[in-house]
């Protein structure tokens, strides 16, 4: 494809997103295709001859789109916000058009420039001080991974330039809790520490973190001969949106010498708003922290921000400096492909840059404030509707709920709970994600999609109303 025909196809593909994100609020926002169905409809083999790119259009609307979870619909309350500003959009289609790949400084200058420009403008927008520095890794089950990693050779003293954990003679242990994401067991047992030496502490009446049943465990552990490594406290759980006390899981850490990484994944957009910061006090002892900016802040995916008080210890953990990426100006500037795993580097500060320019900090804290009060309002009348409860504080967007009909328990309960979601989900006019809590079934709401209003939020309240009495 020449440029004279990516200009004209562009321009048309430009069109079908712009006239599908117009368009999205009348399809049914959960796919309605049967496993394999989509498949079937696409030829097994590749093409021997080019084709057009109006065969290419005509299979989007006929096969691709059809068989797509809508999550820029104004009716999706699933999983959580994310991809969503198109500003952000035109800046990732940026990032491809130009084509640059960052392997070091002097590959793509202002790609590693850009890139600490705009972790540095997110870390005052969300209220950190001077002594973090960022770096733009894809998810955050990479940036925690990092962080592990990180964690293990300080805890080590960089047994990776010896016989790496293999030659440990005390276990090294990574202390969670009972409600922090999958991805951080996941970083836990491929950083190598194994499944034997991951503890998951148990949580309050909040779903928060108990210090103290923290501090209870690795005493434990020390008594035991074993060597407590790292605590990964968690801002806004996946569940729940529960808030780990930061504060007091830092003493605990800095007591004993732990690494404190703190997964805010989700949670962390709401630092942009001040009245929101209580949330993560204390953050400024952590060690490393990360915030997926493709979430509620609207970035497209992928953008999880990763911050560190100790660039130096990354750098020594991450860092490799083959004789064909060495460069003249090498102790002047940041190569990034030390900050992280991957050796290449897309141009991923562009979609950073774009929306935050295009949107600048008040556009968002005002969207984000809009999504709250979204979710207070609903939370009012759940809590005001009887047979209806309410199951986890509200600190940000997401709801956790459960319709509770007298005499209903147990796995009845969970039947009922299952059929209204699917029900609700089957009807196309909401799409919700059941998930367990406490071994119960129960239905997350989770506002946020850019295009979500508060008659969104009030149809899906009538909706649910009515799908539990079907
Ligand atoms: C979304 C989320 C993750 C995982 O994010 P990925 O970027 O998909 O790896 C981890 N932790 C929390 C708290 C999250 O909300």
């Amino acid at each position: 494809m020449d440029p004279e025909s990516f200009r004209q196809i562009g321009h048309q593909l430009i069109d079908y997103i712009a006239d599908y994100r117009l368009k999205v609020a009348n399809l049914p926002v959960m796919a309605q295709a049967e496993p394999g169905a989509i498949r079937a409809q696409l030829p097994g083999t590749p093409p021997e001859s080019p084709e057009t790119f109006d065969a290419i259009f005509q299979d989007l609307d006929k096969v691709i789109v059809p068989g797509l979870s809508h999550w820029q619909h104004p009716n999706f309350f699933g999983y959580f916000p994310s991809n969503a500003i198109l500003s952000s959009v035109l800046g990732d289609y940026l990032s491809t058009g130009l084509g640059v790949l960052g392997l070091s400084w002097q590959s793509s200058p202002a790609l590693s420039e850009l890139e600490e420009v705009t972790t540095d403008w997110m870390r005052q927008m969300v209220g950190l001080s001077e002594n973090w520095s960022g770096v733009i890794q894809d998810t955050a089950s990479t940036s925690t991974l990092v962080a592990l990693m990180c964690a293990r050779e300080r805890t080590t003293n960089f047994s990776l330039a010896r016989g790496g954990l293999q030659s440990e003679e005390r276990p090294l242990i990574v202390y969670a809790s009972t409600q922090s994401h999958s991805s951080v067991d996941k970083a836990a047992l491929l950083a190598g520490f194994g499944r034997a030496n991951v503890r998951l502490i148990p949580t309050d009446e909040r779903y928060a973190i108990r210090p103290e049943a923290l501090a209870a465990a690795i005493e434990e552990d020390i008594r035991n001969g074993l060597t407590p490594c790292a605590v990964v406290a968690t801002v806004g759980t996946t569940a729940t949106t529960a808030l780990d006390p930061v504060e007091a899981i830092a003493k605990v850490a800095r007591k004993h010498n732990l690494w404190l990484h703190v997964d805010t994944a989700m949670a962390g957009s709401a630092m942009i708003l001040p009245e929101c910061r209580w949330m993560w006090q204390g953050i400024e002892e952590a060690d490393s922290l990360v915030i997926n900016a493709h979430k509620w802040l609207g970035v497209a995916f992928d953008c999880s921000l990763y911050y560190v008080r100790d660039p130096q210890h990354l750098v020594r953990v991450m860092g490799t400096n083959p004789s064909f990426l060495q460069s003249a100006v090498d102790d002047k500037v940041k190569n990034l492909r030390d900050w992280g795993i991957p050796l290449g580097r897309r141009f991923r500060a562009l979609k950073l840059w774009c929306l935050i320019r295009e949107q600048g900090v008040t556009g968002l804290q005002d969207r984000l404030r809009r999504d709250m009060s979204n979710a207070n309002w609903l939370a009012k009348q759940i809590e005001a509707t009887p047979k209806w409860r309410i199951l986890a504080p509200v600190s940000l967007q997401t709801l956790c709920v459960r319709h509770e009909p007298d005499g209903l328990n147990g796995p009845e309960l969970d039947k009922h709970t299952q059929a209204w979601a699917a029900r609700a989900n089957a009807s196309g006019h909401a799409y919700l994600t059941p998930a367990t809590l406490d071994n119960q079934w129960m239905v997350r709401i989770s506002i946020g999609a850019v295009p979500t209003e508060r008659e969104h939020v009030a149809a899906l309240w009538e909706l649910l109303q009515r799908v539990v009495k079907e």
